[in-house]
């Protein structure tokens, strides 16, 4: 219910495409089929997912002669929950925090604007329900307002936050976070970092050399290196995954503001493009807006 209230524009959007698609259609033609490209493509699927997609439909439609145009609903839910469930990224995808080595170390990335900070604060609150010890580190000092909005939600969720002035090193935030984390035999570290994409190597000298200073004080880490995209940019979503992969070794993703979108389909391209599991998703501005993301489920809720 919750997805649906996340997905409602989305939704509404594909749905009512997707009839105008068929109008005055009784079979799965040429004509539909190229109607149904266009409505996938113009809601944020992305055009090689699209054309995986077309090929799988098209596929059935030689295969059974006859396919009436009131089973392509059902039939498109099938193929592209068939076509991601190909992805090898599973589908039970919350952060399972190890406690055997602690602390678990996510490093948060993403490009400003995104919904990090507040990825963060969710996260934390989830974590810290959850009973286990969070330290938050604001390693993003290339704004003063990333730091503040850090603290705030800091100060939200009722965790330690370990920062320093604006312009300070990142590295040295990071490392003197997990000092901090370490004596205070914390289970969870996230650390905000700043995603400047405007210069794609420093970005990635700045990254490489945050992992590599926290590795002087807990080996192996980070654990997770999760990449935060705002779904309602529809395909420049897709085009901030393709650098950041490039960048750093992102091994999840979150995909925010899914509520008040049109372009959630954007998060099925990304499912299939990417072998990267999509972790989260951000459906609101509150503490409680960010939901573990199951695909099929998600697939489902389009047409439900
Ligand atoms: P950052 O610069 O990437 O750290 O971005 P922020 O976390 O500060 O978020 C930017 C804006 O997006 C803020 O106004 C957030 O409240 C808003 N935001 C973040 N996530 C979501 C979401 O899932 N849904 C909605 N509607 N807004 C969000």
């Amino acid at each position: 219910e919750s997805l649906d209230k996340g997905l409602e524009k989305t939704k509404t959007n594909f749905l009512s495409k997707l009839s105008k698609a068929v109008v005055g259609k009784s079979k799965v033609d040429d004509d539909v089929l190229d109607n149904l490209e266009e409505v996938l493509v113009s809601s944020d699927v992305g055009v090689n997912t699209t054309l995986k997609i077309i090929d799988r439909i098209e596929a059935r439609v030689s295969k059974d002669k006859y396919l009436g145009v009131q089973e392509l609903n059902v039939i498109l839910r099938e193929e592209i929950a068939g076509l991601l469930s190909e992805t090898n990224t599973g589908n039970e995808t919350e952060f399972s925090v190890s406690l055997s080595r602690k602390p678990y170390v996510i490093m948060v990335v993403g490009v400003n604007g995104v919904g990090k900070t507040t990825t963060i604060g969710k996260l934390a609150y989830q974590f810290k329900k959850q009973g286990l010890k969070v330290v938050l580190g604001a390693a993003d000092t290339f704004r003063a307002a990333a730091i503040d909005q850090l603290q705030v939600w800091a100060d939200r969720v009722d965790v330690p936050i370990v920062k320093q002035n604006m312009g300070s090193d990142p590295a040295s935030v990071a490392f003197d976070t997990l000092s901090s984390a370490v004596k205070q035999d914390a289970d969870v570290v996230i650390i905000d970092t700043a995603g400047r994409l405007h210069n794609k190597v420093n970005l990635m000298n700045e990254l490489t050399k945050v992992k590599r200073v926290m590795q002087k004080v807990v080996e192996g880490t980070p654990d997770e290196v999760l990449l935060v995209l705002d779904g309602s940019t529809g395909q420049n979503a897709f085009e901030q995954a393709k650098q950041f992969t490039k960048a750093t070794e992102v091994t999840s993703l979150a995909v925010t503001k899914l509520d008040g979108t049109a372009k959630g389909g954007v998060v099925i391209g990304i499912s299939d493009q990417f072998q990267i599991p999509v972790k989260y998703i951000g459906v609101g501005e509150g503490i409680e807006d960010l939901q573990v993301f199951n695909k099929l489920e998600f697939v489902d809720s389009f047409f439900s």
